[in-house]
């Protein structure tokens, strides 16, 4: 496996032959493929315990890393029509993207948000950012207390894409700061996104067009970045990565 450097595509066709390599890519194959493709946030993320257990599992988290889950209508963003999810040619996460989506009380939680990948929708429409992302710990975080000391409803329709749990809004509850826009270069308000009960986060956002001073972000430091490749197409849906986050750059292995 490592010879195929830990091809995404390569893996899924492994776990997909039997029942007896989905077992031992559950296991084992997922944690390596997290490791070896994107070391330094799965390193963040499980503190450096390799064996440790993954909140919500490994292939959950692979997946994140290097799969966009396309996305949907939701009871506060609605669109034309939805997208398919797909494999990622690259993707950049980030801590200090994901600090402008924690309420300031909640800035001592360790959140990594990945760039927007852009999908057209069509001629009269802005283009759709659809961004994940993941907690650590997030079971003891300060954010899943705000959830909880709010009394936020988990959502009934809409599920996590990469572990299936409930999710809450965190538009609904009132949680999203106003930097989150900024961040991601969309208009206040123009953006939804959903927290699952595993930490794993997910949402959608309308791109305003670029302007020339676009994609600067003074507020906040260079530290924690990290990358994901994969040498995978995109389904024919030909989403590219917004390159918005310039001082986040470093990516690991690329094939
Ligand atoms: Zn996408
Ligand atoms: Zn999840």
């Amino acid at each position: 496996m490592e010879s195929m450097k830990w091809d995404v595509k390569v893996l899924c066709l492994t776990a997909s032959v039997c029942r007896r390599l989905r077992a031992t890519a559950k296991r084992l194959l997922w944690r390596e493929l997290c490791l070896f493709r994107a070391p330094r946030i799965t390193e963040s993320l499980s503190n450096g315990v390799h064996s440790s257990r993954m909140l919500g599992g490994w292939p959950s988290l692979a997946k994140l890393l290097f799969f966009c889950g396309g996305c949907n209508s939701t009871r506060n963003f609605v669109m034309s029509r939805s997208k398919p999810g797909h494999f990622v040619a690259e993707s950049r996460f980030s801590k200090t993207s994901g600090m402008s989506f924690l309420m300031k009380r909640c800035r001592n939680d360790l959140l990594f948000v990945s760039d927007p990948c852009e999908h057209r929708l069509g001629d009269q429409e802005d283009d759709l950012g659809v961004f994940r992302g993941v907690f650590r710990g997030f079971r003891e975080s300060m954010t899943r207390a705000c959830l909880i000391a709010r009394q936020a409803a988990l959502e009934e329709s809409e599920r996590c894409p990469y572990c299936g749990a409930r999710v809450w809004s965190m538009t609904a509850a009132g949680l999203v700061p106003r930097k989150a826009a900024k961040r991601l270069g969309s208009h206040d308000g123009a953006l939804e996104y959903f927290v699952c009960v595993n930490g794993h986060l997910h949402g959608t956002c309308w791109l305003a067009p670029l302007s020339s001073d676009e994609g600067e972000d003074e507020e906040f430091g260079t530290d924690g970045t990290d990358g994901t490749g994969n040498s995978s197409g995109d389904g024919g849906d030909h989403p590219t990565a917004r390159n918005g986050f310039r001082y986040d750059g470093f990516n690991d292995r690329n094939t």
